[in-house]
Formats: C-alpha cells, sequence, structure tokens
C-alpha cells in the first residue's frame, strides 16, 4: 500500500509519515500542490493524505485536479477547521473523507484503512446513463456521445444530482441542498444560472435536449419530449 502525505508543516508531516510508515504503509511526503499533482501523476497511491492549508495551491484546488485529471485515489482532507461549510467544500473537491486537526494517529490509521479498503472494494466504474449522456462517478468523467465535457465541481455535482434521479422532477431547492449543504436557502437563482451552464455544455452541440424545465416546478433530466406545463 501506497501513501502519498502532502503537508506543508514539516513537523506534522513527518509525524503523519512515521504513523503510516509504522502501520506498514509506503509513504511519499511532498509539501505543495504542484508537487503534489506531479507525484500522483507519476505513481499510483491507494490513498492521498491532503491538507486543505497549503502555501499557494490549496487542498481543495489540488483534489478538484486529481479529479479532473481522473485520478481515482481515495482523498482524506486534514483541516484546522470544522465548520459544515468546510466538510460541504471538502467533499465538494471530490475528498472522500475529512478529519479536522489535531487528531489521534490511530484515528488518521483507521481512515486511510477504511478509504483504502473501500477503493479496493469498489468496481472500477460506477456509470450514470441518461440517453448518450454518461457520467463515470469514480474518475467524475461526464461525456455526451463521444464528446468529453468539462464541468466545475459546482456543475458536476447539480448535474449528478439529476443524474440519480432521471425522469423525476427536482426542485431548485433539492438541487441546492444536494449542492450546498441543507443550510444553503435562497439559492434557487443560483441554481438556474447553473442549470443554463450545463444546457450550454450537454445541450447546445445537440439535437436531443436532456435537460427540461419543469414550469413551477423545477428540473427533469430525460430524453423524452419537453412537456408544456
Ligand atoms: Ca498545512
Amino acid at each position: 500500500m501506497r501513501v502519498l502525505v502532502v503537508e506543508d508543516e514539516h513537523k506534522i508531516s513527518a509525524y503523519v509519515k512515521r504513523g503510516l510508515e509504522e502501520a506498514g504503509y509506503a509513504v511519499d511526503a511532498v509539501f505543495t500542490g504542484p508537487e503534489a499533482l506531479e507525484w500522483a501523476d507519476a505513481a499510483p497511491y491507494d490513498a492521498i493524505v491532503l491538507d486543505i492549508l497549503l502555501p499557494g495551491m490549496d487542498g481543495l484546488s489540488v483534489c478538484r485536479e486529481f479529479r479532473r485529471r481522473g485520478m481515482r485515489a481515495p482523498v482524506l482532507m486534514l483541516t484546522a477547521r470544522d465548520t459544515i461549510d468546510d466538510r460541504v467544500a471538502g467533499l465538494d473537491s471530490g475528498a472522500d473523507d475529512y478529519l479536522v486537526k489535531p487528531f489521534a494517529m490511530r484515528e488518521l490509521l483507521a481512515r486511510v484503512r477504511a478509504l483504502a479498503r473501500r477503493a479496493g472494494d469498489q468496481p472500477r466504474t460506477t456509470t450514470l446513463r441518461v440517453a448518450d449522456l454518461t457520467m463515470d462517478t469514480l474518475t467524475r468523467r461526464v461525456r455526451r456521445g463521444h464528446r468529453m465535457i468539462q464541468l466545475t465541481a459546482k456543475e458536476y455535482a447539480v448535474l449528478e444530482c439529476l443524474m440519480r434521479g432521471p425522469e423525476r422532477v427536482l426542485t431548485r431547492s433539492m438541487i441546492a441542498e444536494h449542492v450546498w449543504s441543507y443550510a444553503a436557502v435562497n439559492q434557487s437563482n443560483v441554481v438556474d444560472v447553473y442549470i443554463r451552464n450545463l444546457r450550454r455544455k450537454i445541450d447546445d452541440p445537440s439535437d436531443l435536449k436532456l435537460i427540461h424545465t419543469v414550469r413551477g416546478a423545477g428540473y427533469r433530466l430525460s430524453p423524452g419530449e419537453e412537456e408544456n406545463g
């Protein structure tokens, strides 16, 4: 098992590295986001321990970039703060789990073990499909036919919400809760903005429109004809 540790504070990095090594992992430690991307590109890791607070490129950006590049290694995010917003931001960026500093080594080891085990159990791909639109929830790749579609983390989350309930009418607040946590209210017009972006990327180039507005209710993802109503 190989683990990549990304943390700029050398004391914490050394502590985590030593703990993981004593538990039998092979550990590489890097100190910046760009280094993390370089190392993760070069070698497959069973898990990545990633601190949010890094100089320059922060952990959230690093994690988003891992996922954009199709890296599947599970990511355990480390953070000094513990608020719902932080958790949502971490998970939205593609992290699998979240650990608040200061933490006990035993807990870090348990989380890493669980992540590596879950990754090993997972099927190689998990694909959601509606007509010729596909979403691989492991690599976070989205395609319309053979066309690869680049989405931001939030656009991806909105689309995932629609793709997990095809043919269902989803209200703006259902989508907002999925994407911006339960604390989010009054996100309705923000949802409209993301839907507009998704239409531009997914539907505009195709004759078959998939994203439908259900007037007075919300949105529906379906290959069927749009209803008037
Ligand atoms: Ca740090």
